[in-house]
Formats: C-alpha cells, structure tokens, sequence
C-alpha cells in the first residue's frame, strides 16, 4: 500500500507530475502511429516494432527508473499491472505494424490488431488514472508539518484491517494514541516554531523506532495513533514500552532550546476486532491514554 512507503508530499507530487510528463510522451508517441495508419507514408522504426520496445518509450523509462531507486513501489500490484499492460500495448502495437506491412492488407485482422491496440490503451490508462488518485489521495491525507498521515486515511486503514481480522482467524492487530506530556508548556517556554520542531522530531524518533508496516497517523495537535497490524498485545507491549522509554531518552535540538530538550508521553493501546466501529476502538485507545495521564504520564496503559 501506498501509505506505507511514507512518502512525502513533495516526493508525491513530484511522481505525479513525472507520470504525467511520461504519459504525454506516449500520446506523442501514439499520435505517430495513428498517422501512419490515417495517413499512410511514413514507415515506423524499432522504437514501434522492437520486443523492447516498451523499455524505450518515455513511460517505460519512467518505470525502470522507479524500479531502480524505489524497489517498495515498484512491488506495488498496481504498479506491477501498469507495468504488465504498458508492455502489452507496446507488443499490441508491435503486432498491428507488422501486419500492416504486409501485402496485401488483411481487413479482418487489421481491425482485430487495432481494436487490440486501442484496449490495451485504455485499460493501461485506467490504471494510470487510478494509481494518480491514489497519490492524489495520499497528498490529500499527508500531514505537511509531521508527514504523518491524516484522519480520512486512519478511518480508511483501520476498516481495512478490520475486515482482514475478520477473514483471518488468530490475526491480532493494535492501535496505541499516543500523546506528548506537558507540550503546552514548551509552546509557552520556546515559542510555536520550537513546538513544531519537537512535533516533526518526535514523530520521525517514533517512525524510525517502529517497523515498516507500522503506521503513523497525526489524530490531533500533539496527539497521534500508531496502528501495529498483525501484532500480539504481549509483543505491542513491549515495543510500545521499549518506544516509550527511547523517546524519553531522545535529545531534541532547536536553535530556541539553550539544550537539549527530552519529552514523554503517554500510550493508550487497545486491540482491534473484527466487529463494531472504528470510531469506538479509537475511544478505547483514547481513555486508556486518559488513563495514562491520570497515573503521572510517561507510561503505556491497555485497556
Ligand atoms: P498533557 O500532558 O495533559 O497532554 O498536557 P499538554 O500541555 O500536552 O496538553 P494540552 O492539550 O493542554 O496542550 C496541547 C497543546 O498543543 C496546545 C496547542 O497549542 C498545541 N498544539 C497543537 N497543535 C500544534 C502544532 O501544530 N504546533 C504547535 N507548536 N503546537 C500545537
Ligand atoms: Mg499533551
Ligand atoms: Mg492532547
């Protein structure tokens, strides 16, 4: 899933903006071939006909070079299936030529090859179309302070999983909110600015502390949920616990702080079922960290 790869917003729209520069190179592309078989003339070269063809193209080389640098994404199922039809098109393409060259012409087939052509097309843009959405989507629902990720998508991930818990028997997944102790205070000391600064160190401490398929979700100001898929409440204790006593030890450094600043915070963990509303395990989640507060801070509760 996308979410996973913890992108960040200028990483995202930076993608969006080379796919759409990829695929107008293909229409240019596209638009040659449509010539030829209007026009006539012109004969089309091996960037049309080669059995590489696919690798040569602006979009082809926009993959390759999205395999290379970001082997996560490029595990994408909707990336592997844009992949898969990109090259089928090219082939369909490859394949309309051929027989258009030959003499003489076959009607039937030609028609056959360029209906071919045309639904590998659309299909191949389809995907295209949804795998920008889903950028679009992940831009939309990306903290800009933190680069956590937003409510929409908390909502989103945790009905997802909800459902998997359903259809997987023995699965257990968690969520904890988590929220900095006393940050008012370091607003009121060191300014907004400073609080930010210990806001995006946090959260990066806390990413870089968890798995990658972990999830960070900024809930509220100072407040985020960590969402721990397929994880026992005994292990979730104790990377929960282990977390808690790192991110009480981390130094944070501002040019405001005369030195270096730590913080704590408070964990609220509840285990989410198979049944009844998202919403309600994040009031769960919410009363154990209460909790938490109520017992001086600093500490993980379950409830
Ligand atoms: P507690 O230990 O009970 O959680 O106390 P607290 O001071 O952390 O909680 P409180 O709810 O009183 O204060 C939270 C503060 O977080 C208040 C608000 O101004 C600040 N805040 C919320 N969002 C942001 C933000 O994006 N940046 C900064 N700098 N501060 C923020
Ligand atoms: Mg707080
Ligand atoms: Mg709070």
């Amino acid at each position: 899933m996308l979410e996973e790869l913890d992108l960040t917003i200028l990483q995202s729209r930076s993608m969006m903006h080379r796919i759409e520069v990829a695929m107008l190179s293909h229409d240019e592309w596209l638009s040659k071939l449509y010539r030829v078989l209007i026009c006539g003339g012109e004969v089309l070269g091996c960037e049309y006909t080669a059995a590489d063809a696919y690798t040569r193209c602006g979009f082809g080389q926009w993959m390759a070079g999205l395999c290379l640098g970001n082997p996560k994404l490029a595990a994408l199922p909707l990336i592997q299936d844009i992949g898969f039809l990109h090259r089928r098109m090219h082939e369909a393409v490859a394949a309309l030529l051929v027989q258009h060259a030959a003499k003489p012409l076959d009607a039937e087939s030609m028609s056959r090859l360029y209906d071919e052509v045309i639904a590998k097309r659309m299909a191949f843009r389809w995907l295209v179309t949804a795998f920008d959405h889903q950028i679009c989507f992940q831009i939309l629902n990306t903290d800009p302070l933190t680069n956590t990720l937003g409510r929409e998508k908390l909502i989103a991930v945790l009905r997802r999983e909800m459902e998997e818990i359903q259809r997987t028997s023995g699965r257990e997944s968690l969520i904890a909110m988590v929220d900095i102790d006393y940050f008012k205070r370091i607003n009121d000391t060191y300014g907004h600015i400073a609080g930010d600064r210990v806001l995006i160190e946090v959260t990066r401490f806390i990413k870089a502390n968890l798995r990658p398929t972990d999830l960070v979700f900024r809930y509220g100001g100072e407040e985020f949920v960590i969402f721990l898929p397929s994880t026992s409440l005994t292990w979730a204790g104790v990377l929960l616990e282990r977390l808690r006593q790192q991110l009480s030890q981390y130094e944070i450094t501002a040019s405001a702080f005369a030195q270096p600043l730590t913080i704590t915070a408070s964990f609220g963990v509840t285990r989410l079922l198979g049944t009844g509303s998202v919403v309600d395990y994040l009031e769960r989640a919410d009363q154990a960290m209460y909790q938490a507060k109520a017992q001086g801070r600093n500490r993980v509760v379950v409830a």
